[in-house]
């Protein structure tokens, strides 16, 4: 019998801190005692929630390690956030480290991303492809990339940053310092910014994607704009990687609407010989990311 991994599972967003204690073995998983709490705004209250947290779980669950999916570049040795745009001030913070001296359990940080990539993969519905690219849009947008049955993370850890790719030269300045990001035209806020130009009121993400799916017209304007944006940016990514599948989650394609609408436009964009690409939308939604902090 394989052995079974216990673990203390975190997912840290701008928003919020999603918890739970994970079992793994070959074959299945098993989350237990979900918790979500707000991410605090300072760095020392993010480390004293953490360390309550574990305190809190370890009097009813028996785990040997910690592991934290982040939105955000971690280092190498996955001690250290290197750069979140979500968590002011979070720049070279040793989250990782500090946990690990206030807690002694070994703690690993892991891209948010990577860890959906990691859940899916493992074991969501369309788990097993040696070639395959897995896009999360959300706040923000990011991917992660599996070549020839393995995961590639680049020379610095940070292959994967589709949502960093220029999609349109001068456009919206993006918090990475460059202007006309892909996540600037399809990610929350970047539909949001679409959305104001266009009618000059705000309106939240959420909110446009529940009601272009009810098929108000504005909001659907909106979001044929960033399904656009969205099937030029993938068919880059499908160009240059050929992948077998593909997978999208994240809470902007919670709804299926982005990517419907942009499924004719991807098959128009991309060349020939990548039009056989299968694009999927996740099957795990948020669980993905706690069962790949897990792994
Ligand atoms: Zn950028």
């Amino acid at each position: 019998m394989k052995k079974v991994e216990k673990v203390l599972a975190f997912d840290m967003g701008g928003t919020k801190i999603a918890s739970a204690f994970v079992e793994v073995d070959g074959s299945g998983y098993k989350l237990s005692g979900y918790k979500r709490n707000p991410t605090p705004k300072k760095q020392a209250d993010i480390i004293d929630i953490f360390v309550e947290l574990i305190g809190e779980y370890r009097s009813e669950y028996d785990f040997d390690r910690i592991g934290i999916a982040i939105a955000g570049q971690i280092n190498k040795e996955g001690d250290t956030i290197i750069y979140t745009p979500n968590i002011a001030m979070a720049r070279n913070f040793k989250l990782g480290k500090t946990i690990e001296q206030k807690t002694g359990f070994p703690v690993s940080l892991r891209n948010d991303v990577r860890c959906f990539a990691f859940g899916e993969d493992r074991f969501g519905k369309f788990k097993g492809h040696e070639n395959a690219v897995y896009i999360a849009v959300g706040t923000g947008l990011g991917g992660a990339i599996k070549i020839n049955g393995e995961f590639f993370f680049g020379k610095d850890n940070i292959a994967g940053e589709f949502g960093h790719m220029i999609i349109e030269v001068g456009g919206e300045q993006c918090h990475c310092g460059r202007k006309g990001c892909w996540e600037r035209y399809v990610a929350g806020p970047g539909v949001e910014k679409l959305y104001e130009k266009a009618y000059g009121r705000e309106k939240c993400a959420k909110d446009i994607v529940y009601d272009a799916v009810r098929g108000v017209e504005k909001d659907r304007a909106i979001m044929l704009k960033a399904s656009y944006y969205f099937a030029v940016g993938f068919s880059n990514v499908v160009n240059v990687l050929d992948p077998e599948i593909a997978i999208i989650g994240g809470s902007m394609v919670k709804e299926k609407k982005l990517l419907r609408l942009a499924m004719p436009l991807i098959k128009k964009e991309v060349l020939p010989s990548a039009k056989k690409v299968k694009v999927f939308n996740a099957s795990l939604g948020d669980k993905a990311f706690l069962l790949g902090a897990a792994l």
